[in-house]
């Protein structure tokens, strides 16, 4: 069967400036896989400037990569046209961080639902309409008659994101890019919108990639994880593997900023020097802050495979056998596992 998606080498630089142009290095080789028979739910985390939403914008299509493939379904993104560019539109959906920015102040619930449903020709009638609309809001937890006909703003913070959810419900997506989805959401409800999220993976079987700083939240909903640095790709694995076991210093950094009731261990990552700006572009992008830099780090390090299902890039791995970047997804488990 064809991939879901396939992104091979894919990088991005922004120039800004047309005298003294400056490159900023969005994304570095990112390789990865996801497969049609298997949905799953892959995060992707990083501080903020790694790359993620360059990520989330690459993978809809909104900006094209500098170098580099991104393949949906077998066909290169930048190439489709007519049916199938409207058929990638439907299935590969998004939720932004923010709630709000989606929804017109001037407009309910209801028309925001329903111009995706006539877009996409989803109904053929009105009542057909709002059974499409019935199904999407039960989904995400909304009672239909408790968001229809409001303004956005008669409606809290989560039920804004829980519509943003049924909204891209409604096209039965395929892929959902979720950046962020929960940090502009109250503490009190970010949970219970991440379980929405994987009920979407688990009953209705949409792979989803979601974008995060908080390794928080990456744990309670994914089941594989990308760090990402600096655009490139520091650790990836089994989430509960990587983030109870981090490799790479920057994970073990990552780790280390959150209070983890859960995980009673540290790393004495204090030794972790403050970012530098302008650092090199060649070499490990986290050498700078690193305290186990060495020579060696000047050269860009492989990711080596270190068990099973994780695999760093970093020379403190070096005696572990080299993996290629584009077969780093056949480390990451497909399967959610369920924990409290
Ligand atoms: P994140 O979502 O992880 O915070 P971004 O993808 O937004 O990261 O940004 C990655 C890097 O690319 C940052 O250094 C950022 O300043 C830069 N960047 C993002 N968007 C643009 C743009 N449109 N033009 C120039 N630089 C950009
Ligand atoms: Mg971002």
């Amino acid at each position: 069967m064809t991939n879901l998606l396939d992104l091979h080498h894919v990088s991005k630089t922004y120039t800004r400036g047309l005298i003294n142009a400056k490159a900023t290095v969005a994304l570095q080789e990112i390789s990865l896989t996801l497969k049609q028979e298997d949905p799953t739910i892959l995060t992707v985390a990083g501080e903020s400037g790694s790359g993620k939403t360059t990520l989330a914008m690459l993978l809809l299509g909104f900006i094209t990569p500098t170098t580099g493939q991104i393949i949906y379904r077998g066909k290169d993104i930048t190439a489709l046209q007519g049916e199938e560019r409207m058929a990638f539109r439907r299935e590969v959906q998004a939720v932004f961080q923010d709630p709000f920015a989606v929804f017109n102040p001037f407009y309910t619930v209801d028309h925001l639902l329903s111009v995706p449903i006539k877009r996409f020709k989803l109904a053929t009638n009105a009542k057909a309409a709002r059974a499409k609309m019935d199904e999407a809001l039960t989904a995400v937890g909304l009672r239909p008659e408790d968001v229809l006909g409001r303004y956005p703003h008669q409606l809290s913070g989560g039920q804004r994101q829980r519509i943003n959810v049924a909204r891209a419900l409604l096209l039965k997506p395929r892929l959902l890019i979720a950046d962020e989805p929960v940090s502009m959401v109250d503490a009190s409800l970010r949970a219970s919108i991440l379980e929405t999220l994987r009920n979407l993976q688990r009953d209705h079987g949409v792979s989803i990639i979601y974008i995060t700083h908080d390794l928080t939240t990456a744990y309670h909903i994914a089941n594989a994880i990308i760090v990402l640095y600096r655009g490139g790709v520091m650790e990836a694995g089994d989430v509960d593997q990587v983030i109870k076991s981090p490799q790479h210093p920057y994970t073990r950094l990552l780790v280390d900023s959150i209070p983890w009731p859960a995980l009673d261990r540290r790393w004495g990552t204090d030794m972790i020097k403050a970012r530098e700006a302008g650092s090199s572009s060649v070499g490990c992008p986290f050498r700078s802050r690193c305290p186990m830099a060495m020579e060696q780090c000047k050269t860009q390090p492989p990711l080596y495979k270190i068990n099973k299902t994780q695999a760093a890039a970093c020379y403190l791995h070096a005696g572990h056998p080299e993996i290629a970047a584009e077969r780093l997804t056949e480390l990451l488990p497909v399967r959610t596992q369920i924990e409290a």
